[in-house]
């Protein structure tokens, strides 16, 4: 059983210019599995930008192409939990000889091994004898291996050795012909005044662009409405809205405590320990920058503090932000995040 979705094929991958390296290296492995120098292969980006689609899609079309290849899709949590019934069953040689005879293997968003240094160390071994022996890996992950935090370096390195390939905020061209597609595979009719009103307004992810026009499509053969502008409209602002809404403070300390990987918790902690402070202070910065909430507000709800310790804040991370290069990668890449 290879795991993989036929629905996630090439043909439904549709090309622009956001995600034209990662499509054609996807092509060239699919084409020559294990043969190309992009081994492993390392697809990256944010969600719902096609990182599974594309993975599946590859694995369907060496499957297609060498039927007589084992490929297995399989996502890193997944993986992670086999690996441990295996630990709890006594049978960790054959977890690892059952992944060592596979010809491609697929791991979804590996940045979900973070911190789990078992599962490193176990699919460290997998890989290298993997690689040695020529077969073909591909991965996926929300961010470039120089961004991973608590993987091994040793794995770090090994993700480095082929390709990383960035799967890109999709452009309006683009946006159109994935709704173009997903009208026409299911037999539906739209005005382009319509389509191009959704591409317009929904830049999030692909995700939402499909939810959007799904719901489309519901409204009209469901209640019988006419799919009109209106009724555009009226879909497209509830999923803005829902975007605008997700910028609360709770929010933002949810994207901040995720990106440094500590729980919300530990952010709003009293310590002193450097990062976490550091992260604190992010946090409320962006709150002030983000939000219409006062510097008390603010200070309220990131652990207790009061305005001036806000104030402080927003003058450290401005401070830092100058004169810090890794600081100024927090703040850019913190606000990469939250700007959806
Ligand atoms: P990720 O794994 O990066 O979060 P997914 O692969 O789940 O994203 O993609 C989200 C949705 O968007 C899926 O339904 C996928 O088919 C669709 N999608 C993403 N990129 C494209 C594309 N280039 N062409 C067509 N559909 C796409
Ligand atoms: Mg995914």
């Amino acid at each position: 059983e290879s795991q993989l979705n036929p629905n996630y094929s090439f043909e439904n991958f549709l090309e622009g210019d956001s995600n034209r390296l990662a499509r054609s290296a996807g092509l060239a492995v699919a084409a020559k599995p294990g043969g190309t120098s992009f081994n492993p292969l390392l697809v990256f980006g944010g969600v719902g930008l096609g990182k599974t689609h594309l993975a599946h899609a590859i694995g369907v079309d060496i499957k297609d192409k060498f039927p007589e290849k084992t490929v297995l899709y399989i996502s890193a949590e997944k993986f992670t939990q086999q690996y441990i019934e295996s630990v709890k069953k006594n049978n960790r040689n054959d977890f690892i000889h059952f992944y060592q005879i596979i010809d491609v293997l697929i791991i979804d968003d590996v940045q979900f091994f973070s911190g789990k240094s078992g599962t490193q160390d176990v699919f460290f071994h997998i890989f290298n004898h993997l690689h040695q022996n020529g077969k073909q890996v591909i991965l996926t992950s929300d961010k470039a291996p120089v961004d991973m935090q608590d993987i091994e370096q040793r794995l770090l390195s090994r993700f480095k050795w082929g390709l990383s390939a960035e799967l890109q905020h999709p452009d309006f061209e683009t946006r159109v012909s994935i709704l173009k597609n997903k009208l026409y595979r299911d037999g539906v009719e739209m005005p382009d005044d319509i389509i191009d009103y959704v591409a317009k307004n929904i830049k999030t992810n692909v995700r939402e662009l499909e939810g959007a026009i799904i719901s489309l499509i519901a409204q009209s053969s469901f209640n019988k409405k006419e799919i009109t502008i209106e009724l555009a409209k009226q879909i497209v602002e509830k999923f803005v809205k829902n975007t605008k809404r997700e910028v609360s403070i709770d929010y933002i300390q949810k994207v901040v405590s995720d990106y440094f990987q500590m729980d919300i918790d530990t952010l709003q902690s009293k310590t002193r320990k450097r990062h976490i402070v550091q992260a604190r202070q992010l946090a409320m910065f962006f709150a002030k920058k983000l939000t219409k909430a006062s510097l008390a507000s603010i200070g309220s709800q990131i652990g207790k503090r009061d305005h001036a310790t806000v104030l402080h804040a927003c003058k450290t991370v401005d401070n830092l932000s100058s004169t810090d290069k890794q600081f100024r990668k927090y703040v850019e890449d913190i606000t990469k995040k939250l700007s959806v």
